[in-house]
């Protein structure tokens, strides 16, 4: 499932090909991917608008749209879920079976979400902060402070719970919050409020840090095509059994949250759990 480094490499990507292009018209193969409108005030309002910037929020996708007929500002936003994805390509014909939406820009263009397991969303809105409100700071962000994350994590949940709560942090998913766990040595059962000052500042520069890696990698390879490009290697996420590239122990993975974790048993000790119903 795409997270940061994904979602910031797609608007770099996006940025590169269409920054400035106009859309003609668009084509909606799959309508339920059309997610606050319906699909024909999607293709009408966007007919004749230009794509004016792309940029990342969280794990959305944001597009800048210049409306000139209206002179409104409008926004499409992009959630990948778990295997949307975007090309671009120049050739009607280069669109495939899983593609959701397809819009014909001008100077012969295409773009196509494309979305195997559907779940995959886009949104219409005049303003974008209806959808990304809630959303908590950046974590590369100038205002993510080890402070905040202190104060952020002061819950009785699971570290690793909290770190996939976008309302706390925006981006992170499950690839990168159990990578800056296993970074930080501290165990995803952990409860939040139990970590120390010294933990919190390196979970905070762990975090940043993997991102920041995984962003310059172009994202993960997950196997599954979404991100074909991404050559960053998790050191712990989805090694299962494998050895521990610190100390050779077999890396472990358990369920939290309905979510799989993976974490090293020796170099992530549990040091204070207060819930009891994890395992
Ligand atoms: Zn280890």
């Amino acid at each position: 499932m795409p997270e940061l480094p994904e979602v910031e490499n797609t608007a770099k990507y996006l940025r590169t090909r269409i920054k400035g292009s106009v859309i003609q018209s668009v084509d909606v193969c799959w309508e339920k991917t059309i997610q606050n409108c319906a699909a024909q005030s999607f293709k009408r309002k966007l007919r004749g608008v230009q794509i004016l910037e792309i940029w990342r929020r969280g794990k959305f996708l944001i597009f800048d749209l210049g409306d000139l007929r209206t002179k409104k500002p409008l926004f499409m936003l992009a959630h990948l879920r778990m295997s949307g994805s975007f090309r671009v390509s120049e050739s009607k014909e280069a669109s495939k079976k899983h593609d959701r939406v397809k819009f014909t820009l001008d100077k012969g263009e295409y773009l196509s979400f494309h979305d195997i397991r559907k779940f995959g969303r886009l949104y219409l809105v005049e303003d974008h902060n209806k959808i990304t409100k809630n959303l908590g700071p950046e974590p590369l962000s100038d205002k993510f402070s080890p402070e905040l994350l202190k104060q952020t994590l002061n819950r009785r949940s699971p570290l690793k719970a909290l770190l996939l709560r976008q309302d706390l942090i925006a981006g992170i998913g499950n690839i990168y919050a159990d990578e800056a766990l296993w970074h930080s040595l501290i165990h995803p059962l952990q409860p939040g409020c139990t970590l120390k000052t010294a933990e919190c500042e390196r979970l905070h520069q762990s975090i940043r840090e993997v991102l920041k890696e995984a962003i310059v990698n172009q994202g993960t390879n997950f196997g599954d095509k979404v991100v074909e490009y991404g050559l960053h290697q998790p050191s712990v996420y989805g090694r299962s059994g494998k050895p521990c590239r610190r100390c050779k122990k077999a890396i472990r993975r358990i369920v939290i949250t309905q979510r799989s974790s993976h974490f090293c048993p020796a170099c992530q000790k549990l040091k204070k759990r207060v819930l009891s119903d994890y395992s």
